[in-house]
């Protein structure tokens, strides 16, 4: 998990910019007319990103493109906005759409990292945090719209859940303490070949909603087994290490050498590598194995 910064992006502005690019003059007339509600639906977001309850957001029933949800506007005319007002605009609503695209430098903040952020040539997928299809009033809000891979994009999925303790962490809003305290661990299970554990462990002093939302983050995103499959490209290499540059470190050192990357202030406290080399700090097995 990654924090990343919020958009510098007016959702009014987007907003402004994706309906002045729409061919269809009827139809700008439309959104022009209904602004100001749609605007009042922005606020509604953002007083929900205070209290952390997204899921109480007015939400439209699945299909059904003609069901009228905000104003006079219909499902399918908002979906369309951002269609062919954002994704297929060529001007700014598309610029924007592509800056927050790479603000995640190649990241994705839901997994931190690990998952294909697009196809080659693309520059990644951008996520409805709220989908637009139960959420349709804020697919062009920039603060909706988040870089990620494809797989936690798919994780995700359409839905978004009704209860608050079950929603997934926002990499833009969300409390401090998700991104600065640790509640990602790992535990190394010897043998040959080791296996690495993840488990998602909140501090027990946390208020309940977010320990909740944590494990329903690392459930969402099925982080468990992806970072367990990604641990052999880090530990691999160490191997090798320790049995050629590394031989000559005692089991200590070879520990005091491991802190380094388990304390690394450049990588996030809950990505999986750093998290990955304090449970080999903390294993007593993986320090004495000697890996002839
Ligand atoms: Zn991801």
């Amino acid at each position: 998990m990654k924090r990343l910064d919020l958009p510098a992006y007016e959702s009014a502005a987007l907003y402004d910019s994706s309906v002045a690019g729409l061919a269809d003059e009827a139809l700008r007339a439309k959104f022009e007319e209904n602004r100001p509600t749609v605007v009042e639906a922005f606020h509604l977001f953002d007083e929900n990103s205070q209290t952390k309850t997204w899921c109480n957001l007015p939400r439209a029933a699945h299909g059904h493109p003609d069901a009228i949800v905000v104003g006079t506007l219909s499902k399918g005319e908002l979906v369309a906005l951002y269609d062919e007002g954002v994704v297929k605009s060529r001007g700014e609503p598309r610029r924007i759409y592509d800056q927050i695209k790479v603000s995640a430098r190649d990241e994705c903040p839901y997994c931190g990292g690990i998952g294909e952020m697009g196809e080659v040539g693309e520059l990644g997928t951008a996520d409805h945090f709220l989908p637009k299809a139960y959420f349709p009033t804020y697919s062009v809000m920039p603060v909706n719209l988040v870089p990620a891979c494809q797989v936690c994009n798919k994780g995700m999925g359409a839905s978004f859940p009704t209860d608050e303790h079950l929603q997934p962490l926002h990499p833009y809003l969300d409390e401090d303490h998700f991104f600065t305290t640790k509640w990602l661990f790992a535990s190394v299970r010897p043998g040959d070949p080791l296996a690495v554990d993840y488990a998602a462990n909140p501090p027990a002093d946390w208020p309940e909603k977010d320990r909740l939302r944590v494990a329903a983050h690392f459930e969402a995103c099925k982080l468990g087994s992806r970072y367990r499959s990604r641990v052999w490209s880090e530990i691999s290499p160490l191997i090798s290490q320790r049995r050629s540059s590394l031989s000559s470190l005692s089991p200590d050192q070879f520990r005091e050498h491991l802190a380094v990357a388990a304390n690394e202030p450049g990588l996030p406290i809950n990505g999986w590598k750093r998290v990955l080399y304090s449970a080999l700090v903390s294993s007593n097995w993986f320090c004495d194995e000697e890996f002839e």
